[in-house]
């Protein structure tokens, strides 16, 4: 199998032993906070095979291809998502290959469950003894999981604010829960308890955010290699996610690389940052190297892409890939979140809807074509903050008992039809 030398700096290439998973790279810190990547030996970018119909599903499905061997994975049934075609979205906004990769459907209802198996049966391998996170929710949840899964203990840094569901799904797996006053705090909090008992970490876990463990943003790849063969071994001409530090568009892309050196693709999509405050963009806009911090200009309903700074690995694919990074409002999220949930049957997450309203902007832009294929990332699902959702509801019809007042609402609401 493909194994594991070590890691190197995602920016400048400098090697580091696998241990210094905990770390960025020393070299780029004076100038641009970078993240590190694995390094495998040569055999991983070999031609190889296409998976016959008698692979397994889900995320093994592609044979050696990540830092973890099946036999070893800590798993719960993660990937294998399904592929939708959006035929009434895709045509209210003038895209007839509209299509949204549903990762709703994963054990803890979210695409971290990928990050989380290949981080927590990385760090089993690398003998830690304790998963920590920081999360607003979903990471926390599949860590927290995972962790169980793999007899481990588990901390996760939220804050307060944090969406009720999620916070009940991280503490049902058993995991030490802690809510931080300031957000910045967790930080120091984390890096603290990393340092002095060697905690593992599966998320960022000091500030500014470099992105998440590198072993577990290996296991996206697998969206990469799970939609170009749900579209019949055909790359996307556009990959839209949602935005927070980047770590899926990142190992998605690292994904779509693979699959140019084993011989089954021979083009690389466009990736799209949908965000919410715009940090990609701007330095998209001005051409630096690092994305700014920008200001909380207002709330966002998208807890889980609420950062105000991205990473600089994120900026660079969506630069090299000739995509594009978009703002997303409060307001196109919900009416994108509503319309999944009632034209498509797909109820999700706000956040996992930005991709949505990114595609619309993109297509009134004239940016995509009627004919291209375009995949958007559906991140986490909608039973992880319903309140969020319940808030941009119309109020709720009752009925009296008695026939005639009922009718009477009823024709009134128009659930009865009138005369
Ligand atoms: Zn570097």
């Amino acid at each position: 199998m493909a194994r594991v030398l070590g890691l190197q700096c995602i920016r400048c290439g400098a090697p580091y032993p696998a241990a210094h998973y905990a770390r960025d790279c020393p070299a780029c810190a004076p100038t641009v906070r970078a993240n590190l990547t694995i390094v495998y030996d040569e055999s991983l970018r070999r031609r190889r095979p296409k998976p016959t119909s008698a692979a397994s599903r889900g995320l093994w499905r592609y044979g050696d291809v990540l830092p973890v061997a099946e036999e070893d994975g800590v798993s719960l049934g993660e990937g294998g998502s399904q592929l939708h075609h959006l035929s009434r979205s895709g045509r209210s906004i003038k895209l007839r290959n509209l299509f949204a990769k549903d990762e709703t459907r994963n054990p803890t209802w979210s695409f971290k469950d990928r990050l989380a198996c290949m981080a927590v049966s990385s760090g089993k391998q690398l003998g830690a003894k304790v998963i920590v996170s920081s999360s607003s929710g979903n990471a926390g949840a599949a860590a927290a999981a995972y962790a169980a899964r793999a007899g481990m203990p588990c901390v996760v840094f939220t804050f307060k604010g944090t969406a009720g569901p999620m916070l009940t799904q991280m503490r049902s797996y058993g995991a030490k829960v802690v809510a931080v006053e300031n957000k910045p705090d967790r930080w120091r909090f984390m890096e603290y308890a990393v340092r002095k008992f060697d905690w593992f970490p599966t998320s960022p876990f000091f500030g500014p955010v470099i992105g998440s463990n590198p072993f577990g943003i290996e296991g996206y790849k697998t969206l990469a290699y799970e939609v170009v063969e749900q579209l019949g071994w055909k790359v996307p001409d556009w990959c839209i996610l949602p935005v927070c530090y980047g770590d899926a568009l990142v190992g998605m892309w690292r994904g779509f690389e693979d699959m140019m050196a084993f011989g089954w693709t021979d083009r690389m999509p466009r990736m799209v940052a949908a965000e919410v405050y715009g940090s990609i963009g701007a330095a998209l806009a001005d051409g630096s190297d690092a994305p700014p911090d920008m200001p909380r200009a207002f709330d966002t309903v998208a807890v889980s892409i609420g950062a105000t700074q991205g990473t600089y690995q994120a900026l660079d694919i969506v630069r090299r890939s000739k995509g594009a990074a978009l703002k997303i409002s409060n307001e196109d999220m919900m009416y994108w979140q509503g319309s999944l949930a009632s034209e498509e049957g797909l109820y999700v997450e706000p956040s996992s809807a930005a991709g949505l309203a990114a595609a619309e902007q993109l297509a009134k832009s004239g940016h995509l074509g009627v004919d291209e294929t375009v995949v958007s990332l559906l991140t986490a699902s909608g039973l992880k903050d319903p309140a969020a959702t319940a808030k941009w509801q119309s109020e709720l019809v009752t009925v009296p008992s008695n026939l005639e007042d009922a009718i009477a609402v009823l024709t009134a609401a128009e659930i009865f039809p009138g005369n």
